[in-house]
């Protein structure tokens, strides 16, 4: 189980973070000012750790100083447009960061970024009897190939990775072709009926009203 340390003292972004980590399978650890942070990290080790820079106690900056040495990555929460608190964080040993307001989508996609640059992350995802090799991009259901086209497995992929998340067609199909939305729903729509009919999830990979799509998960 991945374990991550989230610094921030705004608690409804917190909570959120933390919904969202949870619900990706993730291990997540809450703490809400700069002495806390020291505090947990003295005794336990984390895989990451998103770190805000205006906190109570001792700020992002100066737990950074004190986490470099512990070598656990860490992506910066930084505010607003603060170019500077970008560049400072990078060039302190940050391994990204992160400007708030974020998506949730964009967040999961940083995490698991910079622990794939880790090797922290496992290459094989197994979900409902589909086993996926992020590696050698295979997709596999009884030991039986799943011919996929690139943009069907990278879509796959991003449902794979957003369980349980209403995903908008807007953002499926920036994620997926790289580009603005142009209003062109059908290429999000064919591509999800060809990956529900070829991986068997008819029933799984659900329409959201008005919305998109979305992975359902038994619970
Ligand atoms: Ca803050």
């Amino acid at each position: 189980m991945i374990k991550i340390l989230v610094v921030e003292d705004e608690k409804p972004i917190s909570n959120l973070i933390r919904m969202s980590l949870h619900k990706a399978g993730y291990t997540c650890t809450c703490v809400y000012d700069g002495i806390a942070a020291a505090d947990i990290l003295e005794s336990e080790r984390f895989d990451l750790i998103l770190l805000d820079i205006m906190l109570p106690g001792a700020d992002g900056f100066e737990l950074m100083e004190f986490i470099r040495p512990l070598e656990m990555p860490v992506i910066f929460l930084t505010a607003k447009n603060s170019v500077d608190d970008k560049v400072r964080g990078l060039r302190m040993g940050a391994d990204d960061y992160l400007v708030k307001p974020f998506e949730i989508i964009e967040l999961l996609a940083r995490v698991e970024t910079v622990l794939r640059r880790y090797h922290k992350v496992d290459s094989v995802i197994t979900l409902d009897g589909l086993v996926i090799d992020t590696r050698s991009m295979t997709v596999r259901r009884d030991d039986e190939d799943i011919p996929l086209t690139r943009k069907e497995y990278e879509l796959l992929l991003l449902f794979v990775r957003n369980p349980g998340t209403a995903l908008y067609r807007e953002t499926i199909y920036e994620r997926v072709w790289g580009s603005d939305y142009m209003g062109d729903s059908r290429t999000v729509d064919l591509h999800v009926q060809r990956i529900r009919k070829k991986v068997g999830w008819e029933d799984k990979l659900q329409a959201v009203y008005k919305v998109g799509y979305r992975l359902e998960m038994r619970s």
